[in-house]
Formats: C-alpha cells, sequence, structure tokens
C-alpha cells in the first residue's frame, strides 16, 4: 500500500477513511507488504490466568481457533515440512494472546488460509479481490481481508532484513486484534504512544512510522511474534506497552 511515511510533527490522528472497512486506498483488509526499512524484534505476551471465571470460555475459543488453523493447514498446498512449521508459528503466537487478545482474534477472524509462497497468496488475493491494487512487483505477505479471512505464507525478507515465520504471522494477528475499524490503534492513546516511540525513534521499522495502524501491528510482530521478552519491550516502549496493557491484550 502506498501511504506516505508520516512527518514526525504533526501526523494526522487518523487515516481518511479509517472508520470504514478495510484501510484508505486499499479496498480489502491490513496487509503487510515489501518495503524497505529494518526492523527490530522481541517481545512475549502473558500466558492466560489460569483458574479464572472465563477459563471455559477461553479454552473454547482457543480450541475453536486451533480447528480453524488445522483446517486452513489442511486444506493448502504445502509440504509437509512446510505445514509443521507453520502451525508450529501459530501455535507460538497463539500461545502468547492473553485471554482478551483471543476473544478478539476469534471475533475477527472466521477462517485461516496457507500459501506455500507470497506469489501464490497474492495470486489467492487477486483472484477473491479482483479490483485490489497490488503494485506490479509488489508482493504481499500477509493479509487480513475484510470478510475476516487471514492470508498467511512463510517467512523470509520482511522490511529488507530477514524475519521470523512468527512475526509475519503476529503482524497480521495484531491487525485481528485492533478490529473492527482499528478500536484501539484509533485512539488518542495510542496516537500519542505510537507517535513519541514508534514514530519519532527507529526501534521498530520504517513500517511502522506509515501509520498508528501499521505501527500498531508492527508493535504486534515484536511483541508476540519475536524472542523479546514483554519486559524489555516495556524498557523501549512502556506507552506502547501500557496501551496494549490497559486493553487486556498484553
Ligand atoms: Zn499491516
Amino acid at each position: 500500500m502506498a501511504a506516505k511515511k508520516q512527518g514526525r510533527g504533526k501526523p494526522k490522528r487518523k487515516p481518511a477513511g479509517s472508520t470504514g472497512k478495510g484501510r484508505p486506498g486499499k479496498i480489502a483488509g491490513e496487509e503487510t507488504s515489501e518495503k524497505g526499512g529494518s526492523k527490530k524484534g522481541g517481545g512475549k505476551g502473558d500466558s492466560p490466568p489460569r483458574g479464572s471465571a472465563g477459563d471455559d470460555e477461553h479454552r473454547k475459543r482457543r480450541r475453536i481457533i486451533q480447528e480453524q488453523i488445522d483446517r486452513g493447514l489442511d486444506e493448502a498446498a504445502l509440504s509437509d515440512l512446510t505445514r509443521n512449521a507453520y502451525g508450529r508459528a501459530m501455535g507460538v503466537v497463539l500461545a502468547r494472546l492473553t485471554p482478551t487478545a483471543l476473544s478478539r482474534v476469534f471475533r475477527a477472524v472466521k477462517e485461516y488460509r496457507f500459501y506455500r509462497s507470497f506469489g501464490a497468496m497474492t495470486e489467492a488475493i487477486r483472484r477473491k479481490y479482483p479490483a485490489i491494487k497490488i503494485k506490479p512487483g509488489h508482493v504481499v505477505k500477509g493479509f487480513l481481508d475484510r470478510d475476516g479471512t487471514m492470508h498467511l505464507d512463510g517467512g523470509g525478507v520482511l522490511f529488507g532484513r530477514p524475519a521470523r515465520q512468527e512475526e509475519f504471522f503476529a503482524h497480521e494477528m495484531a491487525h485481528a486484534l485492533d478490529r473492527p475499524d482499528y478500536e484501539i490503534s484509533g485512539t488518542d492513546e495510542w496516537y500519542d504512544a505510537w507517535n513519541d516511540e514508534i514514530n519519532a525513534t527507529d526501534y521498530l521499522s520504517g513500517e511502522a512510522k506509515r501509520s498508528p495502524q501499521e505501527g500498531f501491528a508492527e508493535f504486534g510482530a515484536m511483541l508476540l511474534g519475536s524472542g523479546v521478552s514483554a519486559k524489555q519491550v516495556k524498557q523501549l516502549l512502556p506507552k506502547c506497552v501500557k496501551v496494549w496493557e490497559q486493553r487486556g491484550i498484553l
């Protein structure tokens, strides 16, 4: 997507149209697409509390999500090796979701689809949304579409450096946490945290500076998809961590 990098002074509070489905300038959802920049990783969510009243509900949602993921993996044209690697990476990300985070994913994502390559995923998305604008030579690396299907493929180079599979998956999961309508990344609290700690620094990728929404997803990629602990992330980005904690998603 062709959003301009916003300046450090006074970027807009929200991109135009951010209350509708999908993103401005893009018709169908939230993607991870190849662009320049670099990215640092790190982060680990807390495990769900044990013995709380919502435990049963949490377990039930977790089981249903796992079944949705397993179905997606079964139906995908993947080698066993790749299928296992994807399944393991999804497991890592899922394990880092708090009960609140998991319930948001449960609500937002109806289906998971996996692809063996960026090209295969991009083709599938073009088939589903013929009007979508993907620049020639521009490959989509992860995509949560407006109908609640999460499209995922392998790791590889993300924003100019090799990235773990979990980070790709976690980026899209973070977009799911933010539904509907950028419910968290569209708040003033997140805007301020993003502007101070992401937009004005180089801790995260250039992609993360594109908008509070992409910053939210990149922050999620770090927290949920890389090996750095939440405690370490908190030292670097305390305001961002606070927003996630207040929302119960960390
Ligand atoms: Zn994104």
